[in-house]
């Protein structure tokens, strides 16, 4: 308790102090330099037995509201502005890594050094978040687009030189097996020499293989078909005790306007119609069951869940916890 004597006690001090740092030279109150720089990107989480560890392999501003395709650019703009993403939209590149205690798998491998400074962070995430990239057993990719493949390979090396690649049969032939039609595509053609590049050494190692549509990539992890924005387009379903997640992959770019309209899609999808489509019922289920959802390009960490609202859909990210 308070008494009259310590009140003056402390106010006394309280003087004291406070003539004591008046009288201290300006030079006392230190001026800390601006650091400049974001801190190490990763979070994690427990599902079941597993641990999940979010990734980020940085951001990259987008022209957001140009890529929508079926809708118009000047609309587009306004909702985005309404959702407080006016102009380019700072858009993350996530990758995961799961422990199984027994494997440790990553799904999707970032930009490398292929799209620019302002991605490529993620094996300097992968060791902040105390691993290392030769503890990897399994890669598995969503699809070979560059900001999903580009990190397998720097400077023609495997980055993770232990690792099994594991990418859908339809998603490697589109890629690795394409005709001279496809080579000769303005837009396809320099993206198959990428998908060449970037898979090829693990192909040459003998660390490459593929799974067949909706099968298990490895033991204990699933797939699902959601073809449009690539041919063999999958998100890995992971579940422990009763727990699921989903990689989804590139099944939305952003986290608002495709949720309120699934079928505004994006000039980087290779069949349209299909990705709407695949968006469509992606959305749908995990409404429904409720699992939780880690996106590519959702906001760092990128994992939360769908619910369905009076504008359809809505993106709900995760509640930070501190510990698990
Ligand atoms: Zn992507």
């Amino acid at each position: 308790m308070q008494t009259r004597r310590s009140l003056l006690t402390n106010t006394a001090g309280l003087a004291l102090a406070a003539g004591a740092i008046s009288a201290l030279p300006v030079s006392a109150f230190a001026k800390a330099a601006i650091i400049g720089t974001q801190v190490p990107s990763f979070y994690r989480l427990k599902l079941g037995d597993y641990e999940v560890t979010a990734l980020s392999d940085g951001t990259i501003k987008l022209p957001m509201a140009k890529i929508y395709k079926n809708i118009k650019e000047a609309d587009a703009e306004t909702y985005l502005e309404g959702h407080f993403q006016a102009g380019d939209s700072e858009t993350s590149v996530n990758a995961f890594l799961v422990n199984t205690s027994e494997r440790l798998v990553l799904i999707d491998a970032g930009t490398g050094d292929l799209m620019g400074p302002s991605l490529g962070k993620l094996v300097a995430n992968i060791e902040a978040s105390g691993y290392k990239t030769s503890e990897i057993d399994d890669v598995i990719l969503t699809h070979i687009h560059a900001d999903h493949s580009g990190g397998l390979v720097i400077n023609g090396k495997r980055v993770f030189e232990n690792a099994i690649l594991h990418v859908n049969q339809r998603e490697a032939d589109f890629w690795l097996k394409a005709d001279a039609k496809a080579k000769a595509d303005k837009t396809l053609g320099p993206q198959i020499t990428q998908a060449e590049k970037s898979v090829g050494p693990y192909v040459e190692a003998g660390k490459f293989q593929t799974f067949a549509d909706n099968a298990a990539p490895i033991p204990g992890f699933g797939s699902v078909l959601h073809a449009g924005h690539t041919a063999g387009h999958s998100g890995i379903i992971v579940e422990s005790k009763g727990e699921n997640i989903i990689f989804w992959g590139d099944i939305a770019h952003g986290d608002v306007l495709q949720y309120d309209h699934p079928e505004i899609t994006v000039s980087f999808d290779v069949d349209q119609k299909a990705a709407a489509a695949s968006r469509a019922l992606a959305f749908a289920d995990a409404a429904d069951k409720k699992y939780l959802v880690a996106g590519a390009h959702h906001a760092f960490p990128g994992i939360g869940h769908v619910r369905r609202d009076e504008t359809n859909y809505e993106w709900v990210p995760l509640v930070y916890k501190a510990s698990y």
